[in-house]
């Protein structure tokens, strides 16, 4: 199938031809032909699928064939970060179309405010918000939301995550009930049945979500001492030429104790965390974009929905809680068809959490192992029980139980 057979508009389809799309990939594939036809959709498919053309091209195609201006379609994201990127991308497709957009998310100043309340009040075609900050701008009474055809949730799941139930619940009150819903996620709990039970109308459901990593990243994994990671990173990523290369660790503290120590051992590395502000975290992904900056730190603020092109490395300093995480951190890199690494540090605490995402990718990822100065690594042995012999007295001796009473 090519974009030309699902009858987009001309205009969107010169803005492709200048992108460099050359087919739909499967799950716009999968989509669009519904959305075109004015049906409710859920999508359910991992990250760097291209979810954000799904329901931008058919968005836009009916935008491109309106008379006259005004907002057509809420896009609501869970993130700033992902607002931009949006963005972005809508400002690639509609470039010969003629419709508008802004992005509402927050921060920023008293002009920013100003800047995205006259958008909103003169009707730009697309609004792409986080919850909270299009809230403050409904309570003042200016935004014209009463042509709306389409809302649009993306990183449903993270919304969700977040808290933004209610928030999503109360912007839908200010938009046309006879609306066209798209629900974009790449997981799908139940929380999220709920909200599309409540919000949607018939849709149609597409689910490949397989959770598993793309096929173009090799992935493997050192077992270590946790003593031994920061040497064994620094190692790494001074031997390594890739352009870019992304860190991830579980905790702001971590994020901010490495950039600081690698920074001191010389290498070109920046951090971003949620410690940051919106105008910080933009010059340090600018400058990550750009390639001025070879090496980010992140904590997982970073790794559901940002596109950055071209990682070639994903290196997870430590193993994330959640098994859905760490397809969404190693997603950063072979987006699209490209190839790419991922090397995750299993420390002493992690072996069993790396084991229930080896179950959830179905794979067994390779052990390297670890240089020999660095001292050999501990065995890999996630299904044992409890470490025994070393430790004087058995941890499970900490855990009492009532006796037979069941006395409390
Ligand atoms: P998702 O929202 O599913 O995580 P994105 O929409 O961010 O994925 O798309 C991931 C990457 O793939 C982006 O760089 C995007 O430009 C690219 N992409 C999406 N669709 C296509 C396509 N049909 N052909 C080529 N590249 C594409
Ligand atoms: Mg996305």
């Amino acid at each position: 199938m090519t974009f030309a057979d699902l009858g987009l508009d001309d205009s969107l389809l010169d803005g492709l031809d200048a992108m460099g799309f050359e087919k739909p990939t499967p799950i716009q594939e999968q989509v669009m032909p519904h959305i075109l036809e004015g049906k409710d959709v859920i999508a359910c498919a991992q990250t760097g699928t291209g979810k954000t053309a799904a329901y931008l091209l058919p968005v836009l195609d009916k935008i491109s064939r309106q008379e006259f201006q005004h907002t057509s379609a809420l896009i609501l994201s869970p993130t700033r970060e992902l607002a931009l990127q949006i963005d972005h991308a809508f400002q690639g497709f509609s470039y010969y179309t003629g419709a508008s957009s802004i992005a509402v998310y927050g921060g920023g100043d008293g002009q920013t405010f100003e800047r995205e309340k006259r958008a909103m009040t003169e009707g730009a075609s697309v609004v792409i918000a986080t919850p909270g900050r299009l809230i403050s701008h409904l309570n003042l009474g200016y935004v014209k939301f009463n042509q709306i055809d389409f809302l649009v949730l993306d990183e449903a799941d993270k919304m969700l995550d977040m808290g933004f139930f209610e928030d999503i619940i109360k912007i839908i009150g200010f938009i046309p009930a006879k609306r066209q819903n798209l629900l974009f996620s790449a997981t799908m709990p139940t929380k999220i049945r709920e909200l599309a039970r409540k919000i949607m109308n018939d849709p149609f459901e597409v689910n490949i979500a397989i959770s598993k990593p793309a096929a173009g990243v090799t992935q493997t994994a050192f077992v270590v001492y946790d003593r031994q990671k920061p040497e064994l990173l620094k190692r790494i990523l001074t031997q390594r030429t890739d352009p870019s290369m992304l860190v991830f660790a579980s905790t702001k503290q971590t994020v901010k104790d490495l950039e600081r120590d690698l920074r001191k051992k010389g290498l070109p590395i920046r951090a971003i965390h949620s410690d940051l502000s919106q105008e910080e975290r933009e010059s340090v992904l600018l400058s990550f974009r750009s390639r001025q900056t070879k090496i980010l730190v992140a904590t997982d603020i970073l790794s559901r929905g940002i596109d950055i092109d071209n990682i070639g490395l994903v290196l997870n300093y430590d193993v994330p809680g959640d098994a859905e995480d760490y397809v969404h951190r190693v997603g950063r890199t072979a987006r699209a068809e490209t190839t790419g690494e991922a090397i995750t540090f299993i420390g002493e605490k992690d072996q069993r959490r790396f084991s229930d995402i080896e179950k959830l990718i179905e794979r067994v990822i390779p052990k390297t192992e670890m240089p020999a100065d660095l001292g050999t690594g501990p065995a890999y042995e996630p299904e044992r029980k409890i470490s025994s012999g070393k430790n004087k007295r058995p941890l499970f001796r900490k855990k009492r139980r009532p006796g037979p009473g069941g006395a409390q």
